[in-house]
């Protein structure tokens, strides 16, 4: 338990004090009237669907269906454009620019940094083990008085593994800004998530997605659950209407297929499993590694030629050969049995050509 944690101390002084934008639909929520307070079109749209409405600013009927899913109060949920929206404001609510640093941990998801360089934050790199788990005392040692966020991704991308709890908890436990996990492939993964445990920590905050497992990419929505005192810092700093009406209609009419989802999670796990052993069958391939998420990371002994040669075949996979830690490694996203044949055919037939060459 981290009792010496205070929020107001993380969150920078003029948005504390900041009066947040009030929209039409702020002062009333009702759902039938005659809506003449907000300038919209009376009529309808140009469009077949009419959108003319502006959408709930606080999405209070997603929350309502997210909430028992998730287990968690409606309070404690904040959603975005994606989660690329609450790694912004978090960097915006606790950052002031040039002065505040964030820890991230290579190799790690990229927005984090990006996120930061925008906000000219200052990035302290402190770099996961050889195994791919957090330097604790590296991370320790790293917190400067004016460090606000510690990024962890877990599983991690573009690694693939689960952090281990007990690093985690050390952090939690011994910094008294914010630890951002970021568990975007957690439906792939049997850990528990750390919504669990978001009453133990108030410096914790947890980041979920609709892009991967629910299949949403296309819509841009992302989950944010912290103490509802930080979610009412985001929704103050947040653009009033950030999830659009369509996004909204899609996220309702998801969270009423859970059961699709978990089909879907299901078959990806068994495509995982298969794509694994075919992958290691290859002699190209020199490792897979362990993947609690879609996608694998896998060593070759030529990753770049691998990689032109797959583009060539139309087959477009991620390229990390460069990225630290992940020096020769491609990932691949587990796709449907039939794109993971193709993509094991192609790489017979480059197995082959080397061979004859
Ligand atoms: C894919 C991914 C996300 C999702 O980002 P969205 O903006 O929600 O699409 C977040 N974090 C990590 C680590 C990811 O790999």
């Amino acid at each position: 338990m981290n009792n010496s944690f205070d929020l107001n101390s993380v969150i920078r002084p003029h948005i504390l004090t900041l009066a947040p934008y009030s929209s039409a639909r702020d002062e009333y929520t009702g759902h039938s009237g005659v809506f003449l307070d907000a300038n919209e079109n009376p009529y309808g749209s140009v469009t077949v669907e009419d959108y003319n409405r502006y959408p709930d600013p606080y999405q209070a009927e997603i929350k309502a269906k997210l909430s028992p899913i998730k287990n968690i109060d409606t309070k404690r949920i904040f959603l975005g454009n994606g989660s690329d929206e609450p790694i912004d404001l978090l960097i915006r609510a606790t950052c002031t620019p040039e002065k505040d640093h964030v820890i991230i941990l290579p190799p790690t998801y990229g927005m984090y940094e990006v996120s930061a360089s925008i906000h000219n934050v200052q990035i302290d790199k402190v770099s996961l083990t050889a195994d791919y788990q957090i330097d604790v005392n590296a991370v320790l040692r790293a917190i400067t008085p004016d460090t606000k966020i510690i990024w962890v991704c877990t599983p991690n991308n573009p690694t693939g593994n689960v952090m281990q709890d007990e690093a985690i908890v050390t952090l939690l436990n011994n910094f008294n800004g914010l630890v951002v996990v970021d568990e975007a492939y957690v439906d792939f993964t049997d850990s528990v998530s750390w919504i669990s445990r978001l009453d133990e920590f108030p410096n914790l905050v947890v980041l979920q997605t609709f892009s991967k497992a629910w299949g949403l990419a296309g819509i841009r929505a992302g989950m944010c659950f912290a103490s509802a005192d930080l979610i009412k810092i985001l929704n103050k700093i947040k653009s009033p209407y950030n999830i659009s009406l369509p996004a909204q209609r899609a996220l309702l009419e998801g969270l009423g297929a859970v059961e699709k989802k978990d089909e879907m999670v299901k078959e990806i796990l068994k495509e995982r499993a298969s794509l694994r052993t075919m992958l290691e069958n290859l002699s190209l391939v020199n490792k897979v590694f362990p993947s609690d998420a879609n996608f694998l990371l896998v060593h070759f002994d030529d990753a770049r030629a691998v990689m032109a040669y797959l583009i060539d075949e139309a087959i477009i996979v991620r390229d990390r050969s460069k990225v630290h830690l992940c020096e020769g490694c491609l990932r691949i996203t587990v796709g449907t049995e039939q794109e993971n044949e193709v993509l094991i055919e192609s790489l017979k037939k480059y197995q082959q050509n080397s061979v004859i060459a």
